[in-house]
């Protein structure tokens, strides 16, 4: 029986010594929508799973990951600052989450750790269910960090060239060699002080995807993308998803763009964690319902 987000409150059922677990590990973690969104799924389709939240320093992240296995936890979610050191602690890590250089899911396998990336999975199924058509695009992407790497990897499967801009040339020049290893599409640079280089790529794309964290709630009213830059005919998506409509979706909606927030991603995400540990597919409406009520 399917249950609404309102019953849910009172359909909790208490944990027994069967229970397991699932969790999700970073710092900080207080504002993390995970818990609510997997314990809502849990609940609705009445598995005898819980979903925690664990705040881990840095220097405790080996123990945990070894926790993982002492507490038999089924499966882990990680976020910041933990994507990248943690990938040393697992025994396994998917082929797409090693090229991509982060991980933000681990499963218990009897006693083995496998680490993979659904962050790219994620974007890219909320780019299609957004009904745009990939095939032929050139795109420019704002950022060169994990969500960068996990986005620009599973785009450059899909279109014909891609722009990365950053404000660090390193970490640009880093995305870039690895994206060149694994795929054969025209691939450039600019360093985001570049204006009208910028505004030149911008021109010729046809979609522009933020994936740095300028815009983010608190800082709201910032955003990287001039609108000057911008022009109708561009999809504009921006990763992240607190607020809803960053500044960067808000001017970009103003002149006629189509535009996508970063919130089907982060449900997108979490439903292919949920389905990798469980075995079990979770309702995406419900679950992306939950996420827009602790937003809102
Ligand atoms: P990282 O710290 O790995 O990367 C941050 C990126 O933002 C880098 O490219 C960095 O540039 C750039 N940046 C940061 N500050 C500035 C600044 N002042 N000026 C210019 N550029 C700046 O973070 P993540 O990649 O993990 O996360 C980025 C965003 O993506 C966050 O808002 C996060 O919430 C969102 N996200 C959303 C997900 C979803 O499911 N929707 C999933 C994962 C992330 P530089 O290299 O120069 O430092």
């Amino acid at each position: 029986m399917k249950i609404s987000i309102k019953d849910l409150s009172i359909m909790i059922t208490s944990p027994t010594s069967k229970t397991k677990v699932l969790c999700i590990i970073g710092n900080p973690i207080e504002h993390s929508m995970s818990v609510t969104m997997h314990n809502a799924s849990i609940q609705n389709l009445g598995l005898d799973y819980v979903y925690l939240a664990f705040k881990v320093l840095s220097n405790d992240l080996s123990s945990a990951i070894n926790g993982l296995k002492a507490f038999k936890i089924k499966g882990a979610s990680i976020t910041i600052p933990h994507k990248i050191s943690v990938m040393k602690y697992l025994d396994k890590i998917e082929p797409m989450a090693e090229n991509i250089g982060a991980i933000n899911t681990i499963k218990n396998e009897n006693g083995i750790l496998i680490g993979r990336n659904t962050d790219g999975e994620g974007f890219i199924k909320s780019i299609k269910e957004s009904g745009y058509n990939l095939k032929n695009k050139k795109i420019v992407l704002f950022g060169a960090g994990g969500a960068a790497r996990a986005c620009a990897f599973y785009l450059a499967k899909e279109i014909d060239e891609i722009t990365i801009i950053n404000r660090s040339n390193s970490s640009m020049k880093d995305l870039i060699s690895k994206l060149k290893l694994n795929y054969d599409i025209p691939i450039k640079g600019f360093n985001l002080s570049k204006s009208e280089d910028i505004k030149n790529e911008i021109e010729g794309s046809d979609m522009l995807v933020n994936t740095t964290s300028i815009g983010m709630y608190p800082n709201v009213n910032e955003n990287l993308v001039k609108q000057s830059w911008l022009h109708p005919k561009l999809f504009v998506v921006d990763v992240i998803y607190s607020p809803l409509q960053t500044k960067l979706l808000q001017e970009a909606s103003s002149i006629g763009c189509n535009v996508l927030s970063g919130v089907d991603m982060l449900v997108n995400q979490g439903i292919l964690a949920f389905k990798w540990w469980t075995g079990v597919s979770p309702d995406k409406k419900l679950m992306k319902q939950v996420v827009l009520d602790e937003l809102i």
